[in-house]
């Protein structure tokens, strides 16, 4: 299956909470995209591995991706190395995506500004022909990505765009909310984590509100390039 996008996360959450909104709004268009998380992020403080498959499959379905996959890589220890990058690289190859969207460079959890750099250097790799891999027993071709984004998460991380998501936070907050172990509920026995707190699920909105005021729409979503952003004319821009 050929995408459009194909958007990685660190873990179950981070692509939504990244760029939800983004996403529902691409997919409102007719764009097909996919969603592959690193790991099952069996490390989180609440929840389980296997209640966090079941959240990140109906956060899936909430924002209407095409396909969700889970590498299994394993949560605060994987590394940018060869082994990793090849399955990355199979997912590009398999996906064909136009444009790769993955972690924020720089975060507090080091899992994010680590996938970030292995998922980019993966899409560098993946242009590769010498460099074979193959996958259901059928060998593929090389595919680079024509841009790679990076969303913005826990820090704030200074956009080089943002993309106009009003109309669809509410979309993006909904699949966030699936993943009901993770956030805020002041009837869990689990204990707090940085995420779980009332500011985090509160800030989701207003940190979109607050990018969305900079560029006088309602709600933005900000992101990082790898190049100069380029358009075709100077009316491109809102
Ligand atoms: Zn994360």
């Amino acid at each position: 299956m050929k995408l459009d996008i194909l958007a990685f996360g660190a873990h179950p959450d981070d692509v939504e909470l990244g760029c939800g909104a983004t996403l529902a709004k691409e997919i409102s268009t007719g764009k097909k995209i996919g969603i592959v998380d690193l790991t099952r992020g069996e490390l989180g403080t609440r929840g389980s591995a296997e209640i966090r498959d079941k959240e990140a499959a109906k956060a899936a379905e909430i924002l209407g991706v095409s396909v969700r996959e889970n590498l299994r890589f394993k949560d605060g220890f994987f590394v940018n190395d060869e082994k990793h990058q090849l399955e990355i690289i199979k997912m590009i190859r398999k996906y064909k995506p136009e444009i790769v969207i993955c972690n924020a460079i720089d975060d507090r959890h080091i899992d994010h500004g680590k996938g970030s750099k292995l998922v980019s250097d993966a899409c560098f790799l993946s242009g590769l022909r010498r460099i074979e891999t193959s996958l259901d027993e059928k060998v593929q071709t090389e595919w680079r990505p024509k841009l790679v984004y990076h969303y913005i998460q826990w820090k704030n991380i200074e956009p080089d765009f943002v993309v106009d998501v009003s109309g669809f936070m509410q979309k993006k907050i909904d699949a966030v909310m699936a993943y009901s172990s993770q956030f805020y509920d002041p009837n869990s026995k689990e204990p707090v984590s940085p995420i779980a707190t009332k500011n985090f699920t509160e800030s989701i909105e207003y940190r979109a509100k607050d990018l969305g005021r900079l560029v006088f729409v309602d709600y933005a979503e900000g992101f990082t390039v790898e190049r100069y952003v380029a358009v075709n004319s100077l009316t491109d821009l809102k």
